[in-house]
């Protein structure tokens, strides 16, 4: 018989008890690479069943975090809380085939059977004593205004197993998982129901999550089962780890990912480091005589994911190395495409150029080999965009302090001022001269003039530099600096 293959459905499935973190981040991206490297379908779900911890904040924040990471979705969002019916008519299907039942035992039963078990030493389950009550039985008390719970009921012998893509076959005994809650007595249904109820109903082939759903996994092993259901395929995705080895946590820094581009860091380098975040390209990016490659484009990405490449040891998270790929992309980012995420750092901190487009452009070009960050771009390149700009106190310290130097780059100023043609030899040859006529260092007034015309202590070539700001502003910044007051 040949079988079709089937088109890959896979979802992200975030709570929003919280904003996109690192590890959610990370769960989307290798779910959307492979969606995509499958022509499959990428689906958006929101898990807000929690109604208390949910809120439409976190909801707008995980979409936010999604779009700005690029990574776009085939359907949905769907949210849980507007399906209870579908959950509702799941469980009858296991009420009915008696894979479930009523459970009329209170909280306050339950935590005193627990307490009596951690006394005792032995590890509190649920006895199973509403068991055998009778669906009829149950439906007269339910009717008579007793509150209960469904349960599924677990096999009490047996193993339940499952392949994982990532972590090969997994088998965990029957006897060690307890007669789970499906619904709560408020209809409201627990995490295993809904997740297996919408992941059938919404043909999911593949589910990549986080290996701390590894342990939940049998128990929806069983409701596949019980609900007579194939499985779909699990890949579980090792954790990610702070540098001390710990799971990744506010200890580290930021979890956010929108804390991310805060930090002015762009969104095609959080997605390339995050990618290699517990998942290598294999022999692909393999080069004969050197390093891994370590940059992705997006498509390459696309092209080369695959569920074999995904590590089984942890990852961590390593904030150089992040820092490392912003420098590499912000360096090689088309100008013309870095100028927007530069205008948006520029409102952050209320700026505004005067200076023109193709300007700015040129400048950002001139800058870029330099920059770490977009931050930079909203602070210590400020100079390069219009006139309004700040000089840090250790580069007019260390190269300006001296008032005979000042003198003397105002009188340079004043030269510069007559220069006929403007030019990046001219305006170094005529430095030079004056130098040398005045018998002191030509590095030292390259130094003061740095300062005096970026505000820093470290630019592109100073004389690209003058090139750029143009003769008027070269003469203005090196005259001002007669009348600064260097403490
Ligand atoms: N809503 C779950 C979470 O945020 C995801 C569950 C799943 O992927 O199965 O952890």
């Amino acid at each position: 018989m040949n079988t079709v293959p089937q088109a890959t459905r896979v979802r992200f499935a975030p709570s929003p008890t919280g904003f996109l973190h690192v590890g959610g981040a990370r769960t989307a991206l290798f779910s959307w690479l492979f969606a995509r490297h499958t022509g499959g379908t990428f689906i958006l779900r929101i898990e807000d069943t929690d109604f208390e911890r949910s809120s439409d904040d976190m909801v707008a924040g995980i979409l936010e975090g999604m779009r700005w990471l690029g990574m776009d979705w085939d359907e949905g969002p769907f949210y849980q809380s507007q399906r209870l019916e579908i959950y509702a008519r799941t469980v009858a299907r296991l009420i009915d085939s008696g894979h479930a039942y009523h459970c009329f035992c209170t909280r306050e039963e339950l935590e005193s059977r627990r307490a009596s078990a951690a006394e005792a030493g032995t590890v509190p389950r649920y006895d199973g004593r509403c068991r055998s009550i009778p669906q009829a039985e149950a439906a007269q008390r339910m009717a008579q205004g007793e509150r209960a719970v469904v349960r599924f009921r677990v096999p009490r012998e047996g193993v339940t197993t499952f392949q994982d893509a990532v972590f090969g076959p997994m088998e965990f005994a029957n006897a060690e998982l307890e007669d789970f809650v499906l619904l709560r007595s408020d209809g409201i249904p627990t995490y295993h129901l809904s997740v297996v109820a919408d992941d059938l109903d919404m043909r999911m082939t593949h589910i990549i999550r986080g290996a701390d759903h590894l342990s939940n996994t049998p128990k929806q092993v069983l409701l596949y089962h019980a609900l007579g259901a194939s499985l779909p395929v699990f890949a579980h995705l090792p954790l990610i780890l702070g540098p001390d080895k710990t799971r990744l946590s506010k200890r580290h820094g930021a979890t956010s990912v929108m804390a991310y581009k805060d930090m002015g860091i762009v969104p095609e380098a959080f997605r390339n480091f995050l990618a290699l975040l517990g998942w290598s390209p294999g022999a692909d990016a393999k080069q004969p005589n050197g390093p891994d490659r370590e940059i992705f484009s997006t498509e390459e990405l696309i092209r080369m994911f695959s569920l074999d490449g995904i590590a089984h040891s942890n990852a961590v998270f390593n904030n150089d190395k992040l820092a490392w790929y912003n420098t590499e992309y912000v360096r090689a980012y088309d100008p013309s495409l870095l100028l927007p995420l530069v205008e948006e750092e520029w409102r952050a901190v209320d700026y505004q150029p005067s200076r023109d487009r193709e300007e700015i452009l040129a400048a950002i070009a001139l800058l870029q080999p330099r920059a770490r960050s977009l931050k930079d771009f909203a602070s210590a390149f400020l100079a390069y965009f219009g006139d309004r700009f700040a000089m840090d106190a250790a580069a007019v310290k260390k190269f300006l302090s001296d008032a005979e130097v000042r003198q003397m780059l105002a009188e340079l100023g004043r030269q510069y001022a007559k220069l006929e043609n403007f030019t990046e030899a001219s305006t170094e040859e005529l430095l030079r001269a004056f130098a040398a006529e005045k018998g002191i260092k030509a590095g030292a007034l390259i130094n003061g003039a740095r300062v005096a015309l970026t505000g820093q202590a470290v630019a592109p070539g100073l004389f690209a530099v003058m090139l750029y700001l143009g003769q008027q502003r070269v003469v203005s910044r090196l005259e001002a600096a007669a009348s600064l007051t260097v403490e």
